[in-house]
């Protein structure tokens, strides 16, 4: 079956063709280590785990890179501002290293708990600026580079295919612009390969022009062609990396390689929260922690990610936050009737439900359809075959249909239900077992089942 994607660069749903047969490469932009990632940050990572799980559904044998970026993303995401790391360095009386150490943690765990795999490649910045400053020091002598009081620069005049990715109007965009002088560049949309550092910059390596530090895109450069060669299949990351920080990766890979480097470049919406922007000022950029606080688990969030198509924008809200932790309920209920059911015997309809699960996710990744497919699916008479089958979806979903239990609903049972089934409990204790099946026919016809266990009983809803 084909596999289609939508590739940014063409504007268009592609065919995937690997680079090489049975193969595929993914390298995504990975995190700024110097905070805690937000629920937009991890919609993005969900994304990126939901594509290598189709891939590998689909027999492709993945590996996939993303990077720890933990030196030389300023704070807006051209040259200007002051390094985030050493930002956060400063503001928290810590080095940039422990800050690092510190958030790289925390993301690895928070990532872990929405089951996103962990990429095959994890590689951090700042363990290869030999190889960024390698790549640099070509482009000074293939000439797309120079030399300024403050750094080196890309030149976009010597690369007329600037701003294919975004199809950005350069002229119209920068008519108006302002060159900034401290830096030298000639045009306001050169970009910086590496920054000479001021003496009191705590981040600095040595370096053929002093001592100094990379720009941030040069990073992703250098470690995805490190890690995925100089030709590789697909590149990911958030849309607002479109404009700049991929337009830029595009120019000075093509310019060094002298070739195309990358075949797709896919790209996720972003999270809206309450319909608007999410920003620190507001107080709405949420994290896992936010979300558990309030009641909410990873798998609930997970769930809610996944039930919008990863090209649409997804509006959180708490009202959609609690509609998905009902769903999802809702979800692992079925599921377990179905696993607890026995198989009855040959149902082509199941063969049927996975195929179209199957041509929704390779419909560019359409999860939500896939999701719909599942949910017909189990409206099925129950079944341990339509389990099984929910399990096969679940290589791609990852939200722990095989951690299915029988939910609990003691505690909210009527207090009517409850008595009988104290009741119950005595009359066992004195082995009235005729008594006792009465009352557990009664409270079946009033919707809960009673399930004895080790230390009692436990109701749960029919
Ligand atoms: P950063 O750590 O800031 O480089 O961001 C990490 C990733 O999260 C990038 O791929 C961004 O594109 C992505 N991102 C940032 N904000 C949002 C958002 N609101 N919704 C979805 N993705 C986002
Ligand atoms: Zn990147």
């Amino acid at each position: 079956m084909d596999l289609k994607i939508y590739n940014t660069l063409s504007r268009s749903k592609e065919v995937f063709v690997p680079v090489r047969p049975g193969r595929v490469g993914i390298y995504t932009c990975g995190p700024t280590v110097y905070n805690y990632a937000h629920i937009g940050n991890l919609r993005t990572y969900i994304f990126m785990d939901i594509l290598r799980r189709v891939f590998a559904f689909n027999g492709y044998k993945v590996k996939s890179v993303m990077n720890i970026t933990d030196v030389g993303h300023l704070l807006s995401d051209a040259d200007d501002g002051d390094d985030k790391m050493s930002m956060a360095a400063a503001e928290q009386k810590k080095t940039p290293e422990e800050i690092a150490e510190f958030y790289s943690a925390a993301f690895f765990r928070d990532i872990a708990r929405l089951n996103v795999r962990r990429p095959d490649v994890t590689p951090k910045a700042t363990e290869h600026i030999g190889d960024m400053i390698k790549i640099v020091q070509a482009l000074l002598d293939k000439g797309y580079a120079y030399e300024t009081d403050d750094g080196i620069y890309f030149d976009i005049s010597k690369f007329p295919d600037y701003g294919k990715l975004s199809g950005a109007n350069l002229e119209e965009q920068l008519a108006g612009a302002r060159v900034d002088i401290n830096t030298g560049k000639r045009h306001p949309a050169d970009f910086a390969l590496w920054k000479k550092a001021a003496p009191n910059h705590i981040m600095k390596w040595p370096s053929p022009w002093g001592m100094g530090y990379p720009g941030w895109h040069i990073e992703c450069t250098a470690m995805s062609n490190k890690y995925l060669g100089d030709v590789f299949d697909i590149h990911t990351g958030g849309i607002d990396h479109v404009p700049i920080h991929h337009e830029n990766e595009i120019a000075q890979a093509e310019a060094w390689l002298g070739k195309k480097a990358v075949n797709y470049w896919m790209h996720s919406e972003f999270m809206l929260v309450d319909g608007g922007k999410m920003s620190k000022s507001l107080g709405n950029t949420y994290t896992v922690d936010d979300l558990a606080a309030k009641g909410y688990t990873p798998m609930e969030f997970r769930y809610m990610c996944l039930n919008v198509q990863y090209r649409q924008k997804l509006n959180f809200t708490w009202e959609a936050m609690a509609a998905a932790k009902t769903a999802y309920e809702r979800l692992s209920a079925l599921l377990y009737r179905h696993k607890t059911a026995p198989a009855p015997g040959n149902r082509p309809e199941i063969e049927k439900y996975l195929g179209e699960f199957h041509e929704a996710i390779n419909d560019d990744l359409n999860v939500p359809m896939a999701m719909g497919v599942l949910w017909k699916m189990l409206r099925l008479p129950a079944g341990k075959d339509v389990y099984d089958a929910a399990l096969v979806m679940d290589k791609v979903f990852a939200l722990d249909f095989d951690k299915v239990a029988s939910p609990d609903h003691t505690a909210e049972a009527p207090p009517e239900i409850r008595e009988m089934a104290e009741k119950r409990r005595e009359v066992r204790r004195n082995k009235n077992w005729a008594e006792s099946d009465r009352l557990r026919d009664e409270i079946a016809a009033k919707g809960y089942k009673v399930l004895d266990t080790a230390d009692g009983y436990r109701l749960e809803k029919i």
